[in-house]
């Protein structure tokens, strides 16, 4: 499938649920807590068919989301016949890693299962290594739990694993450089994303803003100049550096500063409640759910992908005063 910007789309994010056991006040803001009733939820295997019928387009990479994925019952059943789909090679998953050592099976950790299940990739976020600063910005006190996580992830042997930082001016600012050390000590990639105006236009303001120039800066101060790593490519928008005289490798995700971030996109979004969204930073969703469950054959949900893919945007709508029409967590971040 290509868009009419030549944006060619190989990369499916799909959302599972709207629910969540932390509150990140960027993605959930107290007023907007509410969760979707589970009839206007998509079922696996509703999910499973608009996969299949993405894949048939030229899908590849499949990315399962949330909400946080991992509450969701069942949830390695299902990842576990994404794998199956032909046409999909690569599948990672998104998570708070709070649930990643929860043991599913006797001695098998959540983590471990995803793995066997042919998850390749995980992403796990974290704003911090401040227990008490972890506890303010997601409601909850998970932090060691996702420590714990992080290891249990490790030890399950993914194919990559990478953590991502939300920028947050005057809050984790002071947290860069030990996140980059405990990701360089455990090998893993760390990403430091922009904030988006997602959910509420109040979580991003002037005074908490802190762009990925700044972030850079940041971590040039303390390890010296990066080096940048153009042909380093992961599925998504980042630019990566390496830090000078080590092996390890960081990455920005700048939506709003970057103003070549949607040249190379190659991304559409499923919802949990079954809406195409062809771009993160748009009011256009498309509810594929009511012709699936009206009977659509293959043919026609393939149309309808076809259809969405044609209105995808050149760019996202993020830097003209953006008013989020609903909240991240029922988009799938
Ligand atoms: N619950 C999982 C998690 O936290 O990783 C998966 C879903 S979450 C919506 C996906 C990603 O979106 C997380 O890395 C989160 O930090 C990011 N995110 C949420 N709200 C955001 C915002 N307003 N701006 C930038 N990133 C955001
Ligand atoms: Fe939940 Fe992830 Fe959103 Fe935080 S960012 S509230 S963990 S969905």
């Amino acid at each position: 499938m290509e868009d009419r910007y030549g944006h060619r789309i190989s990369y499916l994010r799909v959302s599972i649920t709207d629910r969540c056991n932390e509150r990140c006040n960027y993605c959930m803001p107290r007023e907007l807590q509410e969760w979707l009733p589970r009839d206007e939820i998509l079922s696996y295997e509703e999910t499973l068919r608009l996969i299949r019928i993405a894949a048939d387009l030229g899908v590849t990479k499949v990315r399962v989301t949330g909400g946080e994925p991992l509450t969701r019952r069942n949830v390695v059943d299902f990842v576990r016949e994404i794998p199956k789909i032909p046409g999909i090679a690569s599948l990672g998953i998104s998570t708070n890693g709070t649930l990643l050592t929860r043991e599913i099976a006797p001695g098998q950790t959540m983590a471990a299962a995803l793995r066997s299940a042919g998850v390749q990739s995980i992403n796990v976020s974290l704003d911090t290594l401040d227990q008490h600063l972890y506890a303010q910005i997601t409601g909850r006190d998970f932090h060691a739990q996702v420590l714990e996580g992080i290891e249990a992830a490790i030890q399950a042997g993914f194919d990559q694993i990478k953590l991502n930082t939300v920028l947050m001016r005057g809050r984790n600012d002071d947290q860069l450089v030990p996140l980059t050390e405990f990701a360089g000590s455990r090998n893993l990639i760390l990403r430091f994303i922009e904030m988006m105006p997602v959910s509420t236009t109040e979580v991003l303001s002037d005074e908490n803003f802190l762009p990925i120039a700044d972030a850079k800066r940041t971590i040039e101060k303390r390890f010296g100049d990066l080096i940048p790593e153009p042909s380093f490519r992961t599925n998504g928008p980042a630019t990566y550096y390496q830090i000078p005289g080590r092996e390890q490798r960081i990455g920005f995700i700048g939506a709003m500063t970057n103003l070549h971030f949607c040249e190379s996109c190659n991304k559409l979004r499923l919802t949990c409640d079954g809406k195409l969204r062809p771009c993160l930073g748009s009011y256009l969703e498309f509810d594929i759910m009511k012709p699936l469950r009206a009977g659509a054959s293959d043919d026609e949900l393939r149309r309808f992908f076809i259809g969405v893919v044609d209105r995808k945007p050149e760019q996202h709508d993020f830097r003209n005063n953006y008013q989020p029409d609903r909240k991240m967590i029922a988009i799938g971040g």
